[in-house]
């Protein structure tokens, strides 16, 4: 089966290494098949083709690259479908979530279309006597992109467009819980005209992301995943000399002052909520709302949202949400759950319960909801990556705004209100990288930049948009002269040369 193997030199391929891990259906929790871990001789192989092939597909015209381009964002469309499955099989989501996410990974594809006007570099006549000086970009060499279960479409898609747009050759590290459409994308890359050794995929875990960090064949490294993670591989990578961008986890609130439209507030907080089992970096986690009040009706209706959820396996029809990604990540939901009351919160919807017929083995966690949590407790502190949300109450904006502010993380905020005063001052001061206005997931189109603040994100890049072309590609300057061959040598000069 190819999903199982890595993608070498054009090639699905066991590697060298002898270890194997296994794939499941969250649904069923039952194994899907074995995957080849790479290991360290297996990395090297792919060094060796990346690096001959990424030099020529380097060197290539930009026209031809595009070229590419267009034809990966053609392929991709036409096979939604089968992506959409192999999300849905190995993820949990449902098959319309996972088209959603297929759409947005388009948006990568279309933004790296115009890699030529993001990188076109830049020319000064007569710096100095006679001298011109100019500037150009070129591609990094080889780059490795490694990838979380949660997106395993759109974020290799986010992560790599650009990379390949701007002449690397790229090494994909896709989630060892989700390698399916990693090894559908190397198809559709191969049939799109990708030179073979382009574009690999090494599957495993730890052991090949070590080795990614040491090789030194590789110059840059983008990694999206847990913040833990996240961190260690900004260390490490940059301690071997390469950029790194890491984008890490995130705890997203959304304050809802007295003014909001509070049914618009409660639907959007149920669906960026809940949606994908609340398995998304930008998913709403805390509502922080304004006023006992308000904070009493708005609980009314997410209540009664909540009430009309429907979760099942990811082909099930009309299914709003499927399990999460492991029995691990079940038990951490739970656990978060019976941690909160024991702090104190009040459980007002309770989903620990809950079975699915016909998937009784599967990783399945109904949708919780705790009210009158603090900061004190862990619901808030910790990023809980399952279908647990958390309200809180504040008595103004300044309490709202401190509350957001006071947590690690910044990845996404969201305000729903009708002034114009309280939206603006929350723009201006809330620490977070992308912020919404009556949106609850802001995660920004292709051509602007996605990333988030504090440790939702190591290293100053952003994932799309113009940072991405600049992220994979190293700049040159070069100061030009082309004396007359007629003129007259002027001789030594031994003091730094000036331009005035
Ligand atoms: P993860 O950190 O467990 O795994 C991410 C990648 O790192 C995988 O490829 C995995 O094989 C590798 N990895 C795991 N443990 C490792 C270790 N000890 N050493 C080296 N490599 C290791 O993350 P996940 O569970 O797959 O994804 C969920 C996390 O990703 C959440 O925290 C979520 O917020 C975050 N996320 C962030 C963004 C963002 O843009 N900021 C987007 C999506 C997901």
């Amino acid at each position: 089966m190819d999903g199982a193997n890595h993608f070498i030199g054009g090639a699905f391929d066991p590697g060298l290494g002898t270890r194997t891990g296994p794939v499941y259906n969250p649904a069923t929790g039952e194994v899907a098949y074995q995957l080849h871990y790479a290991d360290r001789a297996t990395l090297d192989r792919v060094c060796e083709v990346a690096c001959k092939a990424g030099r020529d597909w380097g060197n290539s015209s930009h026209a031809r690259r595009i070229g590419v381009i267009f034809k990966m964002r053609e392929l991709v469309i036409r096979d939604t479908d089968i992506l959409a499955e192999l999300v849905g099989k190995e993820n949990g989501k449902t098959l319309d979530d996972a088209k959603g996410e297929i759409g947005r990974g388009l948006e990568a594809l279309e933004f790296a279309a115009a890699e030529p006007h993001v990188t076109k570099g830049e020319f000064t006549r007569n710096v100095g006597g006679n001298i011109d000086m100019f500037s150009f970009r070129q591609p990094v060499g080889i780059v490795a992109c490694i990838a979380p279960f949660n997106f395993p479409v759109m974020v290799p898609l986010a992560m790599t467009a650009m990379a390949v747009a701007t002449g690397n050759a790229v090494i994909l590290k896709p989630s060892e819980r989700v390698p399916g459409a990693a090894a559908h994308l190397s198809k559709l890359w191969t049939e799109a005209g990708l030179p073979d050794g382009v574009w690999s995929v090494v599957n495993g875990d730890k052991e090949i992301v070590d080795a990614i960090l040491e090789h030194p064949a590789i110059g840059a490294i983008s990694f999206v995943g847990s913040t833990g993670v996240g961190e260690y591989i900004y260390q490490k990578g940059t301690s071997h000399n390469k950029r790194v961008a890491s984008y890490t986890g995130g705890k997203n609130h959304m304050i809802v002052m007295p003014d909001a439209d509070l049914d618009q507030a409660a639907s959007a907080f149920v669906s960026a909520g809940f949606g994908s089992a609340s398995q998304r970096c930008m998913a709403v986690s805390v509502a922080v709302v304004v006023g006992e009040d308000t904070a009493n009706t708005l609980r009314e209706k997410v209540v009664a949202l909540i009430g009309r959820l429907k979760v099942g396996s990811y082909d099930t029809k009309g299914a709003d949400f499927g399990p999460v990604v492991t029995a691990a990540a079940k038990k951490s939901v739970n656990d978060a759950i019976e941690r909160a009351v024991q702090e104190g919160g009040e459980l007002v919807v309770d989903g620990r319960d809950l079975k699915v017929e016909g998937f009784e083995g599967g990783y399945f966690c109904g949708p919780s909801l705790v009210d009158n949590v603090t900061m004190d407790m862990h619901l808030w502190q910790e990023e809980i990556f399952g279908p647990v949300r958390a309200f809180m109450r504040a008595k103004d904006l300044d309490e709202a705004l401190d509350i957001v502010n006071a947590h690690e993380f910044g990845n996404g905020a969201a305000i729903f209100t009708r002034s114009g005063y309280a939206s603006q001052r929350f723009a201006n001061e809330v620490e977070a990288g992308m912020i919404g206005v009556n949106v609850p997931i802001p995660i920004p189109v292709g051509y602007h930049n996605f990333g988030g603040l504090r440790r939702s994100k190591f290293g100053d890049a952003h994932m799309f948009g113009p940072d991405a072309a600049r992220f994979y590609t190293k700049m040159k300057t070069v100061s030009h002269r082309w004396p007359d061959p007629e003129s007259v040598d002027q001789g030594l000069s031994m003091s730094f040369p000036s331009n005035s």
